[in-house]
């Protein structure tokens, strides 16, 4: 596969290889926005979807860290990655506030993982998004394409205020690609930051596949923050290719403290290095898109002992 319009890998990097590239960056370790846990029966349904790729996206999706929870925890530790997320999101009605209880209470037991939590739009989300907040909810998820719901819905208005109000981003994959929804584009998504100019938002994937329309959200708006999710991998590259003419703005934008490492492990048919080497090619400010960035976004209270 090409390895895309830039400067191609001239040595593979190695998972094992990246506390040496931390050390290197000076940086003590990533934070990682975009990671998945979930219940184990879910994770597992979430796999065979995976396993019939061909069907759902037309191309084979192997995942690379199809392993116990324990195990892929301690990957995530030795590369070195220091904070993650546990991102859950329904695709239908009452399953959020079961997977945001779940999802607090693995980050209870794991304090390494940014509590995390998701909604969903019914009568009750208002009920218990406060009550993730008070939980310690540091990031909510949506999956527009996946929830198959519009983001203006009138049941999400008190949520998207109370989520703003409470200064917790949102990360959304609201872009059409690898697969486009109903609601998803910078539409639906757009009227609801114009709606709430307060609210932080993480437009997941680097906003594929409507790369130009979301860089421009994330330059102009404040508030708002790309997540690197996938995006520039030889992967990626084939199904929903980045254009190099816009790489110069994404780099501006990590100069900015505006683009946030993601990764989607352990869903991924590649390994975690592969991500990172892309990003490097791409002369992103990797201090900023690593470390710094999301450091301030979650909290320097929090991280404060480790910047
Ligand atoms: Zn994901």
């Amino acid at each position: 596969m090409p390895s895309g319009p830039w400067r191609p890998h001239d040595e593979v990097l190695t998972d094992e290889a990246l506390p040496t590239l931390w050390e290197k960056l000076g940086i003590p370790g990533v934070v990682d926005v975009h990671t998945h846990f979930l219940p184990e029966p879910v994770m597992r349904s979430v796999w065979r979807y995976f396993d019939d790729a061909a069907v759902n996206y037309g191309v084979h999706w192997p995942i690379e860290y199809r392993s116990a929870d324990d195990v892929r925890l301690a990957h995530l530790r030795r590369m070195g990655v220091r904070r993650f997320t546990a991102l859950v999101y329904a695709h239908k009605p009452v399953m959020a506030q079961w997977l945001s209880q779940w999802a607090l209470d693995f980050a209870e037991d794991v304090p390494d993982c940014i509590p995390t939590a998701t909604f969903y739009p019914e009568p009750s989300a208002g009920a218990y998004v406060m009550s993730a907040l008070e939980r310690g909810a540091r990031v909510f998820k949506v999956h527009l394409q996946v929830g198959d719901f519009d983001p203006r819905d009138p049941l999400l208005d008190d949520v998207w205020g109370m989520v703003a109000e409470a200064g917790i981003p949102v990360l959304i994959h609201c872009g059409s690609a690898p697969l486009p929804g109903r609601f998803t584009g910078p539409g639906p998504i757009g009227e609801v930051m114009t709606r709430h100019p307060g609210l932080k938002v993480i437009i997941a994937h680097l906003g594929a596949g409507e790369f130009e329309q979301f860089l421009g959200m994330a330059k102009s708006r404040p508030n708002t923050w790309l997540d690197t999710t996938m995006g520039l991998t030889d992967f990626m590259q084939e199904l929903e290719p980045f254009p190099g003419s816009l790489l110069p703005r994404l780099r501006h934008l990590s100069e900015q403290g505006r683009v946030l490492f993601g990764s989607d492990f352990p869903n991924i048919p590649y390994s975690y290095a592969h991500q990172i080497q892309v990003l490097l090619d791409a002369g992103l400010d990797m201090p900023e898109v690593l470390w710094r960035a999301p450091a301030r976004l979650f909290g320097a209270d929090q991280y404060s002992g480790l910047l």
